[in-house]
């Protein structure tokens, strides 16, 4: 039978157990009931993407706890359906996905743990698989940056990166450490793993410790869109930001704390006078047509969270970034960014 441009994808699929045998409710918990890694069948490899936990909280500035976000998240992820009506995508029929389980943490260290990380996200799945990091804290950012650009051969121009946040994560050391939530992506920079001139952090906003705080941004080209431009502006700035990158290959990071505490309490660094759930998925959206080549969605904090609305909605963001791949893969986001006439 032949495919249509909405089933071809990458020729692999997303095996899910039947929901008429295995209810949703039932069974062992791996993220969007994905199969486990180790279950996937060859006919389905090399797996598109894993999912994999970091289950890591040590490197906060503030409240701790985010080390029980994968568990939430894998929890309210049950619930995530395949077909995207946003996309008009089927992920599951476009793409194989997997979960690759935890990364192991050292609790007691910020480099311990993120060496830990990157040790097992380079061996992780096959050679080509992508990796989506559900943390955890935003310092487990910087191990799957670094794994995702070492699978790419390290790129010397580094990645691009799409970075959802109220905070801007550019602190050089907090407390004699460097390797903490407020600095993944320092480092990243630094280290040549992220391209600043090709970095945006979406959503910045709140009061910071000092002014000299936007400095190493400025200073290295990374473009800003603070909460007040994207509510003043819409999504457009983002949208003509991913069309720049063109074929670049681009990581997407979203920090839960970007969205308004009154949709998103479970984190531990909230931040007032943000975005909506509803918003939230429009921003991911707005990056329809980018080559995305790796992903987290960190700092959710269950024991903070109400109702577990924060690692619900933290899951349906790690599926919007799938649908990205998987509309690109299928030609739907080509076809959204070009405009309408192309059926
Ligand atoms: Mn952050
Ligand atoms: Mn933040």
């Amino acid at each position: 039978m032949a495919k249509t441009a909405a089933q071809a994808g990458s020729g692999r699929v997303t095996v899910l157990p039947d929901a008429r045998v295995s209810p949703r409710y039932a069974g062992l918990v791996t993220f969007g009931r994905y199969p486990r890694l180790e279950d996937v069948a060859p006919e389905n490899r090399p797996v598109d993407w894993v999912i994999y936990g970091a289950p890591f909280d040590c490197g906060v500035t503030y409240r701790p706890g985010a080390r029980f976000g994968p568990r939430a998240v894998r929890v309210e992820s049950q619930y995530l359906k395949r077909y995207s009506i946003a996309h008009g995508v089927d992920v599951c029929a476009a793409m194989s996905l997997a979960d690759g389980g935890d990364a192991p943490a050292r609790p007691y260290s910020c480099e311990g743990s993120m060496k830990a990380q990157v040790e097992f996200a380079r061996g992780l799945g096959d050679k080509t698989s992508r990796l989506l990091a559900i943390g955890g804290d935003h310092s487990i950012a910087y191990g799957n940056l670094r794994a995702t650009w070492e699978r790419l051969g390290g790129p010397a121009r580094g990645l691009a990166l799409l970075h959802f946040d109220s905070h801007l994560d550019t602190v050089d050391v907090v407390w004699g450490d460097k390797w903490g939530h407020a600095s993944p992506f320092r480092r990243a920079i630094e280290d040549g793993i992220v391209d600043p001139r090709r970095m945006v952090s979406v959503g910045i906003k709140g009061p910071l410790n000092t002014p000299t705080d936007l400095e190493f941004a400025r200073d290295h080209g990374v473009t800003l869109l603070t909460y007040d431009d994207i509510r003043r502006g819409g999504t457009g700035a983002i949208e003509r930001f991913v069309r720049a990158l063109g074929d670049a290959p681009a990581y997407v990071t979203f920090d839960i704390d970007v969205v308004d505490p009154a949709f998103a309490p479970g984190t531990g660094t909230p931040s007032v006078g943000g975005f909506t759930s509803a918003e939230a998925l429009d921003l991911v959206r707005a990056c329809r047509g980018v080559e995305v080549v790796g992903a987290d969605v960190v700092e959710v904090l269950p024991d903070r969270d109400v109702s577990g609305i924060t690692a619900l909605l933290a899951a349906h963001v790690a599926f919007e970034v799938l649908c990205l791949d998987a509309a690109r893969r299928t030609g739907v986001g080509r076809r959204v960014r070009r405009g309408a006439g192309r059926g």
